[in-house]
């Protein structure tokens, strides 16, 4: 499976770490034609009304839209998962989101970045270090949504079908488990 991250903005470049870390060479995402070429995306932490714009402006808002609806696995982290979700609160008035898991998320909702915290974070594949920054909170999960991870009794790591979206930051610890989980549990639903 070859996996792109989209690097528009953001975090990218950890992300491309932490896959080279499992073996996985990542092909950097800019433009649509260089989509084509990969079977799965990482979307990484950032600012999530930047990248839209960017999206927009590269035409990748478009070509990710597609692919999303033919079942490409996608992970968003962070900015990612605003981008991945439903609805969107406390965004831009200008800011696009795919639409491609059911959850409500906001903005900013853990605090402004002084408020950046660390915390410990379960889940049925181990116990995660989790980076929050200017993270978004989780206010809605829709029925179709599985919660894997939580931090006391919010949910910040969740997945509905081949897309996976957390809150939290796991390519800026050492820990590649997540992408190792990525990888190996997402199916290829590419229609050739
Ligand atoms: N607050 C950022 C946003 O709204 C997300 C922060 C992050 O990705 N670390 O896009």
């Amino acid at each position: 499976m070859r996996i792109g991250v989209l690097a528009l903005q953001g975090a990218f470049a950890a992300h491309c770490e932490c896959l080279s870390s499992i073996g996985v060479e990542p092909v950097e995402i800019r433009t649509p034609a260089q989509l084509e070429t990969v079977d799965a995306l990482l979307m990484p932490g950032g600012e999530s009304s930047t990248m839209s714009q960017l999206l927009e402006s590269s035409g990748l808002f478009d070509a990710i839209t597609e692919r999303l609806a033919s079942g490409m696995p996608t992970f968003g982290t962070c900015a990612g998962m605003i981008l991945l979700a439903s609805e969107v609160l406390d965004g831009r008035s200008d800011q696009r989101n795919f639409s491609a898991i059911d959850i409500s998320v906001r903005r900013n909702a853990f605090g402004r970045q002084v408020d950046s915290f660390e915390s410990s974070i379960s889940t049925p594949i181990g116990e995660f270090h989790g980076v929050f920054i200017r993270a978004p909170r989780i206010e809605r999960v829709g029925t179709a949504v599985e919660v894997i991870g939580s931090l006391g009794d919010e949910p910040v790591l969740v997945r509905q079908g081949n897309v996976l979206a957390a809150s939290f930051h796991p390519e800026l610890t050492s820990d590649a488990r997540l992408h190792e989980y990525f990888v190996s549990t997402m199916s290829n639903t590419r229609k050739v």
